[in-house]
Parts: C-alpha cells; structure tokens; sequence
C-alpha cells in the first residue's frame, strides 16, 4: 500500500522556475525511502507536496486518508527550528498543542519523546544550551510527538559533523524500528543513503523526476 502517490507531476513556482516536471513516485507504507540528487532538482518541493503544503501544477499526488488529520504527518528540517524562547519540552509539545492535546498529557508524552531521543532530563533546557547534534534531536522529538504515521526529512543531519551525524543515523533507525512510522528522506549523500534506505529513489537534475531507484537489501548495521 502508497501513503502517497505521485504520478506525472509538475510544479513550476510563479517565477517560471519549473522544480518538477514528470515526478512518478510512490511513498509505500512501512518503507525508509531515500530521495538522492543534486541540488535544485526538486527534492524539497517533493516532500512539500507530500505533506500536503504545496499542490501540483499538473499531475497527482494522492495521500492515503489516514495522512489528512493533525499530527499524522511529521516533518524535520536541516534547520532545527526551534522556537528560541520556549524550553526543549514546550518545542516538542508544539504539535500536541496543535492538536489540541490536554496539556497534562501532552506534557506526559514530550517528556517520554525527549527520553527516546536521548534527551531525558533536557526537558526545562532552552534551545541555545544545546549542541547542533541534541538540537537535532529535540526537533526529530518534536516531528514525533504526535506518533506521526509518515516523517518527512529534508536533508536533516547535513550540517552536522561526521560524528554527531553517524550517531543520530543509528538512532533514527532504532526510533523508526520501535515506533514503526514510514521515512521519506531527502540526502545529498550516496553514503548516507545506502546505510539507512530500503529504496533509493535517484531524481534528475531540474526539472526532477525519476531516473532510476535501487532496492537495498542489507545495509551495514541494519539487522
Ligand atoms: P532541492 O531540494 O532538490 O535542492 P528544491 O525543491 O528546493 O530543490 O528547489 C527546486 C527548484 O525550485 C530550485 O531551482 C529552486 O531554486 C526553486 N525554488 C524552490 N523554492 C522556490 C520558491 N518558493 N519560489 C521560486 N522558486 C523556488
Ligand atoms: P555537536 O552536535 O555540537 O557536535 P554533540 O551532539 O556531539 O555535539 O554533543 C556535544 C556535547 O553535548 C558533548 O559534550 C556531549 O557529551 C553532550 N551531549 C550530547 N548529547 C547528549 C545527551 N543525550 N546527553 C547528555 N549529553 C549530551
């Protein structure tokens, strides 16, 4: 089964910039799906349009129903973007918030999200105390507060160094083994994909779409 489905899609933005153009691509359920090409070709825009924040000029993307309420889809930047002036524990309530989780329980379940982060006892931390890698950590906690069914990474670890980098590779694959949402995941980094995919989706420089897709059976440190 497709959380979503792409086929045939364009996007040109209003400046006559064509991002996409022919885009077929499924996001299936359950899979770690790496998106790999070169910058500009539309890998961004693709994960917009999967989220639902952008619709396409010509084409289809449908999204499986269960994706449509508050929540269900998670979304994690290069950029942590946390809100400067509320603590670690207030940016990864957000969500709940927005979904209108009681603010007891949703403070019950960001706390428990920091611990599987790794950031138990980071909870009243604000977000200049932290270090790039742990910000990256409350954000990933964040995107999952709401136990989304679909996380959307738009080159996440790319700023971080090789060290840091690694480590929340293995992390991330140990969170979506317990908590078993579906991966979209946009990387400038063959390397970067191959550890972490199931598939690899190849996109074209601009206008992207499709070029080939390679299924990975087992990566290094994957069971
Ligand atoms: P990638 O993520 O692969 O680097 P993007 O999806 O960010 O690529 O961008 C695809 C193309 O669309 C690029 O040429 C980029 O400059 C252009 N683009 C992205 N966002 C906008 C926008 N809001 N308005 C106009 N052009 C844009
Ligand atoms: P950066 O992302 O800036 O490279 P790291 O994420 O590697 O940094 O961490 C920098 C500092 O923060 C180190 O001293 C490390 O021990 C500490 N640190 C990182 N993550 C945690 C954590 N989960 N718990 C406690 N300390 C941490």
């Amino acid at each position: 089964a497709a959380l979503v489905r792409m086929r045939d899609v364009a996007l040109a933005w209003g400046n006559g910039v064509t991002a996409l153009d022919g885009l077929t691509l499924d996001v299936r359920a359950g899979e770690f799906l790496a998106i790999l090409g070169p910058s500009g070709c539309g890998k961004s825009t693709a994960l917009r349009l999967m989220a639902g924040l952008l619709a396409p000029t010509r084409g289809q993307v449908r999204r499986d129903g269960g994706l449509t309420a508050a929540g269900r889809v998670g979304f994690v930047f290069q950029d942590p973007t946390l809100t400067p002036w509320s603590r670690a524990l207030a940016n990864v309530r957000l969500p709940l918030d927005l979904a209108g989780v009681a603010r007891a329980e949703a403070n019950e379940r960001a706390a428990a999200m920091l611990a599987l982060v790794g950031l138990a006892g980071f909870e009243r931390a604000w977000p200049h105390e932290l270090s790039g890698g742990m910000r990256m950590r409350v954000s990933i906690a964040r995107a999952l507060a709401t136990h989304p069914d679909l996380l959307l990474m738009d080159e996440p670890f790319a700023a971080l160094d090789e060290f840091t980098r690694a480590r929340l590779n293995d992390d991330l694959l140990a969170l979506r083994d317990q908590l078993g949402f579906t991966v979209a995941f946009v990387t400038h980094s063959s390397w970067e994909s191959v550890y972490l995919a199931d598939r690899i989706v190849i996109m074209s420089a601009r206008p992207g779409r499709v070029l080939d897709e390679i299924g990975v059976t087992a990566p290094p440190g994957r069971g």
